[in-house]
This record gives C-alpha cells, structure tokens and sequence, in this order.
C-alpha cells in the first residue's frame, strides 16, 4: 500500500483497542486512519410508544451501555493518538459516502455472523470491490469460525454441545500470544464535508429529557470489562472450581457468575483473550472443572450457539426451521403482557421481569425460569414472543445466544424433556428462602418486613380476638375502630 494512504476501522461490535485484528490491520502501514461508529435507526430511534424506555429493538439499559462503551473506546483511541468518530445514518450508505469523500484504500471490519450484519456487510463488500477498495474482515468476535467447524460436520452444523466439542478442538490461536497492547493508531485525517459529533448522550438522542437515575449496575466499556476479568480471574479457586449450573440465581449482591456477557456482546472483552486467561489459570491450579460446566466450558456454550444459528436457516423462527419442533403455541396479548410487565402474581417469576427491565441482567437460572413459565411451563406462549422481550431488554441480549437458549427452554430444540417443569415457586424459595431477592426488585413488597409485619399482625389479631371475646362476638364498628 504507498504511503499517505487512509484506511477505515468500522466499529460496530469489537468495542476495544485489545486483540483487535482489524483495528491492528487498519492501523499497520496507513497514513490516516478513521475509526468509525455509526448510529444505526434500525437500533437506535427512540420508539415513544414501547413498553418501557428505549428504541423498538433495545431498551435504554443497554443503549446506555452501548454508549458508554463508546466513549471508552474513544478515550482509549486518543490515548493512541485518535479519536472515535461518530456519524448517524443507514450504515451502508454513511459508510460508502465516508469511503468515496476520504479516498479509503483499505477497510476493516470484524467478522459478524448476525444474520442483519452479513446483508449490510455484502452491501460494503460489494461497493469495496468495483471501488478497487482492500476489505479485511476477521474472524474475532468468537473463539472459532462457525463456518470452519461445519465444514468439518460436512457441511450441517453440529446440534449437540458434545459433537460440537469434539469437531472444535482447541483454537488454532490459543497458544500464540494474543496482540493485547497496541502502541499507537496513525492520526485521522480530513474528515472532509461530515459533521461529526463526539459520543452522545442518551438525552442527546432523545431518549431522556433530563439525565436520570441509572438502573443497571453494569458500566459498559472495555476498560470495567477488563477490570471485571481480573477481579473474577483473582480468585483462581472459585474460577478452578466454577460448575454451571450450580451457583446461587438469586444473588444480586455478588452475583454467582461473572457478568461478562455484556462486554462479550459488544466485544468490549475479547473473548479469545478470555479464553487465554482463563486457560492461564487452570495451568497453575491442581484441578479444575471442565466443559460444559467449567468458565471455559461457558464460553464453548457460547461457540455452540454461534455455529448452530450461522449454519441453520431460519434459526430465529418456528417456521421453516429444520431443528426446531413445530408446536400449537398459544397467542394472547393479554398474558403476554402479564408476563413482560411483571404482573404474574407469582413474585419469584415478577423479580426477575422486573431485574430483565431494570438492570438488563439475570442469573442463567433465572432466565430458565422466566422462559419456561412463558412457555411449556405455564402460559404456553410462544418462544418467539419472549425471544422478542428479552431480545430489547437484554443488555447483553446477542442473536445467536437468545434464540438458542429460547429453542432449548420451550423444548423446541436441543432439549426435550418437556415433563421437567421449573416450579414458578418452590424453585424460587430453594434459592431466596427469605424473600431477600423478591424483595429487591418488586418494590411494592420491599417495604414488608415478614418479622416485623408479622409481629404487629399477630399483636391486632389478639386484641381484635380479645375484644371479641369480651363482647362475645357483638362488636359494633365503634369498637373496631378503636383497634386501629
Ligand atoms: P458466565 O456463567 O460467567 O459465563 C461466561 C460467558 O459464557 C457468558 O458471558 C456468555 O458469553 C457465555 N455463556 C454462558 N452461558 C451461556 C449459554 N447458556 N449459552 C451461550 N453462552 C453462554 N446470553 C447472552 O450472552 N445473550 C443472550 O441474549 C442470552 N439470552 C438467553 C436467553 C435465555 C432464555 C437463556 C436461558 C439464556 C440466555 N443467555 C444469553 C445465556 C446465559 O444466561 C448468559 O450468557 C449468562 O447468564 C450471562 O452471565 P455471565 O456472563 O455471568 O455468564
């Protein structure tokens, strides 16, 4: 490439400056280099009529931490020299326009197996290669290549975790060090005729009118996501030790997992160097856990998701889906809504919704509950409607992952013993016997102290008894009165 030549790094997941093969691409032997984000409406129009704040497809739990996530990563790039660009618009069109007026020669983008990404990434292909302009589009958003792993299946993805396992292998990278420090990105260059604006804010969005309280604990960003890796790795006991699905759902303190997910989806932890870290640490204990119930065996869960939904058309429906049972689901608005919202009447059930639309995180224990209640459990609703849900409220709410996980919950893939119902109670009090969580995230009950509610109902009890006795059952409404 001569030099003086620009090149584009397009962010869209990958929200990180380590182990960024394309950002490392972008960046090797360019004069110029423009990092780019581009707010996409699809995503992001602030949709006024949904059932809680945020656009149609995401609630503002995670459009929040996407734009934190934004902002870290543009402080990161100006550490490098750079900066993060932004600019609004239909992605393929803001991208062809930026590749045209800044005369690009070289763009890179991470690899995206999303079915929304493929069609706007041939979109860019396609422009790329009658412009004459170099694409490079790694594989890194995973630990494998899903379409590597179905060649090795001749041609059909795996459908068990144990073929997939066997096919996987061990990464072809995971014993070579991974490019984790990056010194500098060359500066950008003229941005010609774009307006471009800094990172903004949920307010300057539309979403908010003033800056409001934050209802998720989770800060997005590479710099918490790596800060979060070390604090889970710190305790190479309790990651030698890790069994899914054992582990507390109802600890929302110190949750029972690690809470990367979120940084995993949108690629503010490299999942590779993940990998790494923790295969850093099983090295130096005596014995550790193993897939598909060890950290690494979670990860490899994650794989599997992957490579079903890229190799299975129609992974996201019923309809014209090869793996997935064709099942009578019920349809009713009504219930549907019961359950989004909240209002079930069955608490432990209620918690969680409320925990999904606040904090866009739940323990996996959890999500089996609320998905199976949805549907084989109690409602028999559709799979697809609580897909739909937990698709805008996830703050990690990622393609393949959801859809698989709600295939294997309504037993429509996967997993079929349908007679294995998680109790909507009983389950619950296994886990928060006293009410703890519940309390928490439903707060019309959190001001209920059952010691001292219950002290003080049995204390009017006995005088109203009392009272009755005294009177021998003829208690006017004055005398009730006076027992309030
Ligand atoms: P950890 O237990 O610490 O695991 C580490 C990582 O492994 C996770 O961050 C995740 O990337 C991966 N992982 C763990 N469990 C699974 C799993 N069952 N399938 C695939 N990957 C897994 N996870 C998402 O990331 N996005 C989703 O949209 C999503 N939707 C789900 C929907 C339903 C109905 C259910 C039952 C589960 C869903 N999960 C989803 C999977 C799982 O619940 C979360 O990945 C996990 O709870 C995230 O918490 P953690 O990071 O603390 O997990």
């Amino acid at each position: 490439m001569p030099s003086g030549s620009a090149s584009l790094i397009w962010f869209r997941k990958g929200l990180r400056i380590h182990d960024n093969p394309a950002l490392e691409y972008a960046s090797r032997a360019s004069a110029f280099v423009y990092p780019l984000f581009v707010i996409d409406p699809h995503y992001m129009e602030p949709d006024p009529k949904a059932f809680s704040p945020g656009s149609t497809r995401a609630g503002i739990s995670r459009i929040r931490f996407l734009l934190e996530s934004l902002a870290d990563l543009d402080l990161s790039l100006k550490k490098l020299g750079s900066r993060l660009l932004v600019l609004k618009g239909e992605p393929s069109e803001v991208l062809i326009r930026c590749l045209k007026e800044w005369d690009v020669k070289k763009i890179c983008f991470e690899y995206d197996t999303d079915p929304y990404y493929q069609a706007l990434d041939n979109k860019i292909k396609n422009y790329a290669s009658l412009a004459g302009i170099e694409v490079f589009s790694p594989v890194s958003h995973t630990l494998f290549n899903p379409a590597d792993i179905i060649e090795k299946n001749g041609g059909r993805p795996p459908l068990s975790y144990q073929s997939f396992l066997k096919l996987a292998g061990e990464p072809s990278w995971a014993s070579s060090p991974l490019l984790v420090e990056l010194s500098s990105v060359p500066p950008v260059g003229d941005v010609a005729s774009f307006e471009i604006s800094q990172v903004p804010t949920l307010k300057e969005l539309g979403y908010v009118q003033n800056d409001q309280e934050e209802l998720t604990p989770f800060r997005g960003g590479e710099s918490e996501a790596l800060r979060r890796l070390r604090e889970s790795l710190s305790d190479k006991e309790w990651v030698a030790n890790f069994e899914k699905p054992k582990g507390d759902p109802s600890a929302y303190i110190k949750p029972a997992t690690t809470v990367l997910s979120p940084y995993l989806k949108f690629g503010c932890l490299s999942s590779r160097y993940f990998y790494q870290c923790l295969k850093d640490v099983y090295k130096n204990v005596k014995r550790h856990t193993s897939p598909p119930v060890s950290l690494v065996g979670q990860l490899l869960w994650r794989e599997f998701f992957y490579t079903v939904a890229f190799g299975t058309p129609n992974f996201d429906k019923m309809n014209g889906n090869k793996i997935c049972k064709q099942i009578p689901w019920n349809d009713d608005d009504e219930l549907l809504a019961a359950w989004r919202e909240a209002r079930t009447g069955y608490p432990w059930i209620d918690a969680i919704m409320v925990q999904l639309r606040e904090w866009g995180w739940m323990h996996h224990l959890a999500r089996h509950c609320v998905a199976c209640f949805l549907t084989r459990g109690d409602l028999f609703l559709h799979w697809e409607k609580g897909r739909d849900v937990f698709e805008r409220l996830l703050i990690d709410s990622d393609w393949a992952i959801n859809n698989g996980n709600w295939l294997w919950l309504s037993c429509s893939s996967f997993f079929y013993q349908y007679n294995r119902i998680y109790s909507p109670t009983s389950f619950g009090k296994k886990y928060d016997p006293h009410g703890d969580y519940i309390r928490h995230f439903l707060p019309i009950l959190k001001v209920v102290s059952h010691d001292s509610a219950s002290k003080e109902c049995r204390r009017k009890m006995g005088e109203a008894y009392a009272l009755n006795k005294k009177l021998n059952g003829v208690v006017s409404e004055d005398d009730v009165k006076s027992l309030r």
